[in-house]
């Protein structure tokens, strides 16, 4: 199918896209097109106005430093992955960002771009809530902070308004002894995952982060439960269900296996770290 009819804009400030955003209640960021596109292609999106913000300069900064990696809105996910001291601050990212769509889809889609799309089934709007990290936004009125708790509101809902820009995202640097692990399992690398499991062990805390298991990126503390119940204890915490790719009843499964994996992981990059 063919899009809707709509205008473009390719603004070359910040301020000129943000005026647009804001005289048009029906308008759309476009960042790498990569989830919007096909969107409109199929008419599930039909936006009056697409404000392209790839010709604003200075939005695609990768930093990393000790309080953590903080992205710019066109950082592609290709280059997050390459990004070796975004890597070394936090490994979370890279682990992730590998398990991300396709090599040609991670050239083109910014992660900033992921997490604000709010698919429970993308891996960074889960890295973003387990890690605890933000996304600054910016609109006509100011910027403001908003941190990945207060970021989710529904299935691909967020809580930015419409005529808000994400300008980046802050991922906190892993703490010096604490250990961090990924995985997924998809139908062939590069699909969306059937389910996915992130998990964080900090001292004595035990977190693991979940995409496509319940309708929002979804977070549980698994603290003080042995390593070989947490995916039971997990699964007390998470609503798997049904959908045309898994019965609820594998992804229940997936979710024991992969949240016990995960945190095994975890707890090893803790033990190598400190020897
Ligand atoms: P766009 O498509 O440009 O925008 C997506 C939405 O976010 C739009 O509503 C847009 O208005 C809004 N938006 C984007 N940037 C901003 C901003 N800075 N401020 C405010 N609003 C903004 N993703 C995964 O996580 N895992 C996968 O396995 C995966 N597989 C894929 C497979 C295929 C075949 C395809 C086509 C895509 C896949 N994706 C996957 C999606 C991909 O990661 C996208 O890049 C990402 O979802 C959106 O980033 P984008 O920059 O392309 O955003």
């Amino acid at each position: 199918m063919k899009p809707a009819p709509f205008a473009y804009l390719r603004p070359g400030s910040l301020p000129e896209a943000l005026a647009a955003l804001a005289g048009e209640p029906d308008a759309k960021v476009l960042a790498g097109g990569q989830s919007l596109v096909p969107l409109l292609s199929m008419r599930l999106a039909a936006p009056s106005l697409l404000v392209d913000i790839n010709g604003i300069p200075g939005l695609a900064d990768i930093d990393a430093d000790a309080s953590g990696v903080r992205l710019g809105a066109l950082a592609r996910h290709a280059d997050v992955l390459a990004s070796a001291e975004a890597r070394r601050v936090q490994p979370l990212l890279a682990m992730a960002l590998a398990n991300v769509a396709h090599a040609t889809i991670r050239n083109r889609g910014t992660t900033v771009g992921s997490i604000v799309h709010a698919d429970a089934a993308a891996e960074m709007p889960v890295v973003l809530t387990l890690l605890g990290g933000s996304v600054e936004v910016a609109s006509v009125r100011g910027t403001r902070t908003i941190h990945a708790d207060d970021l989710y509101v529904g299935p691909l809902e967020s809580s930015l308004a419409h005529d808000e820009v994400a300008v980046s995202a802050h991922f906190p640097a892993l703490p010096a002894g604490a250990g961090v692990a990924f995985e997924e399992i998809a139908r062939r690398h590069g699909d969306y995952a059937l389910c996915g499991v992130a998990a964080l062990v900090d001292g004595d805390t035990v977190r693991a982060g979940y995409l496509s298991v319940n309708d929002v990126p979804t977070v549980v503390d698994l603290t003080g439960v042995p390593i070989s119940e947490t995916g039971a204890a997990a699964l007390e915490q998470l609503e798997p269900a049904d959908d045309i790719h898994a019965t609820a009843a594998y992804r229940a499964q997936l979710v024991r296996v992969l949240t016990e994996r995960v945190v095994r992981a975890a707890h090893d990059m803790v033990s190598t770290s400190s020897t």
